[in-house]
């Protein structure tokens, strides 16, 4: 059974995606701890960051390097937290390799990294 996540990519489930090429592809969390809280993934499906071929790790990576001010810019946020959680001890609850973009504001009251890793 191909992960919530592959669905996504083959377009089965609906998604609102803000970015995709190649290799990888971002779209906003479903159930969102922020505004614009976005998913960042590799299409092909690999469960844990250190599945990732060299490759695919450096396309994630290049990826969410790009996407992060440009989220951050799209809610007007002075800063985000940047999180993986990577195996199912550590709170992934998807199998499938995604990086959390979770922009952040002054006096927000919280740290989301507390609640990705529940
Ligand atoms: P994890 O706990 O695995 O790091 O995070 C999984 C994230 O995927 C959660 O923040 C959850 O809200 C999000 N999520 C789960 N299912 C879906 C879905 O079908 N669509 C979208 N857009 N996000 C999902």
């Amino acid at each position: 059974m191909a992960s919530i996540f592959s669905q996504i990519v083959d377009g089965e489930i609906p998604a609102r995606v803000v970015y995709e090429d190649e290799t990888t592809m971002a779209f906003l969390d479903a159930n969102p701890l922020a505004p614009g809280h976005t998913l960042v993934i590799p299409k092909a499906e690999h469960e844990r960051l250190n599945d990732l071929p060299d490759d695919l790790a450096s396309d994630l990576y290049d990826t969410l390097h790009r996407l992060i001010p440009v989220i951050e810019g799209a809610v007007d946020a002075p800063a985000s937290n940047v999180a993986f959680n990577n195996g199912e001890a550590a709170g992934q609850e998807v199998p499938h390799v995604h990086g959390h973009i979770i922009p952040r504001f002054e006096d927000d009251g919280g740290n989301p990294i507390h609640a990705i890793a529940g």
